[in-house]
């Protein structure tokens, strides 16, 4: 429905009329509901094609005994492992309803009408979306090779900015930032804003030069690291991520934090998968063989893309984008359009099973020879 065709939107908060709803992958059912069909793939939203591990999964089965409880809102056991496993104090955990939930305690409680946000071109759709939901104003730094050009977004910061935001690495694009460019970046913020590292992606990465921010956190106060169970966890569904950072800041987000957002079996297969060292390895054994498939095979096609360190590769079609993509939805592929990310002529390809990513790149072939 569009604005104009709503008579709500003139009883709603004022930050709604400019707001545009995230767009998340097709649902596999949707598609063949639609198109009749049946065996299609998704290659849409950057989900580990392993799903959990066997520890995760046992846990939340066995969760399924107490769903007539509330679950623990404080996350006892959860901020514990977290803790544990980063080696910090539990009173700097914040839990979230995945991390994008986390995002949103961030701008619910450090932006409003009159305060402003920082992010790159390309960056994460969710913070656009974050910042104006809470009527705060979003200054966009323009990109360099396609990645998060820091020198320009530190421009972009002033007295007015309370929220940077930082995608390492960055969705849709794949790209990363080193520890030294960083740890720099973030050293020379002023005191008057937080800086969100956004790190759903971080066990993909084996670059010797990415940084490990959680170990920064004693010595940047202002800063704040998400991390997720969506990813290489492959506990999307059940939707758990957390925010490390000061524990004044955790004291902050907790507040606007529902007291009950995380559930019982989330908790229990979270505190699971942190265990499970061998199925990360695994799911980050796959993913490599997988990139450098999909990469071999768009160098075959002749196709350019982003280098990716991430669980996706977004890929240059060298043409609009929009009936390639649909030519895919046809052939049973679902893959990601980023044009709202201002990438036209990419489509965004989660990395999948190894007959996933051939299928793909055979039905990429058919269209694009047409
Ligand atoms: C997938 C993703 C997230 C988080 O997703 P949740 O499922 O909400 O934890 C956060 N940031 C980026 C950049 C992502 O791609």
């Amino acid at each position: 429905m569009s604005s104009s065709d709503n008579p709500f939107l003139a009883l709603a908060a004022p930050p709604l009329a400019a707001l545009h709803p995230y767009v998340p992958g097709k649902p596999i059912s949707e598609l063949e509901r639609e198109l009749g069909i049946s065996g299609s793939i998704k290659l849409a939203s950057n989900e580990n094609p392993l799903g959990p591990g066997p520890k995760a999964r046992a846990a939340a089965a066995a969760a399924l005994a107490d769903l007539g409880r509330y679950p623990d809102g404080g996350a006892y056991a959860l901020r514990e492992a977290i803790a544990g496993y980063h080696g910090i104090t539990s009173a700097a955990v914040t839990i979230g309803n995945g991390s994008n939930d986390v995002l949103d305690l961030i701008a619910r409680a450090f932006l409003h009408p009159g305060a402003e946000s920082v992010f790159s071109e390309h960056a994460f759709a969710v913070y656009p979306i974050a910042t104006q939901a809470v009527g705060a104003t979003a200054r966009v730094a323009p990109a360099r090779d396609y990645g998060h050009d820091l020198a320009a977004m530190a421009r972009l910061v002033n007295a007015r900015t309370r929220v940077v935001w930082i995608a390492n690495p960055n969705n849709p694009t794949g790209t990363w930032l080193p520890a030294r460019a960083l740890r720099d970046f973030l050293a020379a913020l002023p005191p008057t804003c937080v800086a969100v590292v956004d790190e759903a992606y971080t066990e993909y990465v084996q670059e010797p030069d990415f940084p490990d921010t959680t170990t920064w956190l004693g010595g940047l106060p202002h800063l704040i690291v998400t991390r997720t169970f969506s990813k290489v966890h492959g506990l999307a569904g059940l939707r758990v991520g957390y925010g490390l950072s000061d524990p004044r800041i955790a004291d902050l987000l907790n507040r606007v934090r529902q007291p009950f957002n995380v559930n019982t079996p989330a908790q229990e297969a979270a505190i699971a998968a942190l265990t499970d060292a061998e199925h990360v390895r695994a799911s980050v054994e796959l993913n490599s063989a997988g990139l450098a498939q999909l990469t071999a095979g768009c160098a075959e096609l002749g196709l350019g893309y982003i280098p990716s360190v991430c669980n996706f590769l977004t890929i240059d079609v060298g043409r609009p984008a929009g009936p390639v993509n649909q030519a895919l939805l046809q052939a049973g592929c679902i893959v990601r359009p980023v044009a709202n990310y201002g990438l036209p002529n990419h489509l965004r390809v989660s990395v999948g099973l190894p007959a996933e990513n051939a299928r793909l790149l055979e039905s990429l072939s058919l269209i694009l020879r047409q």
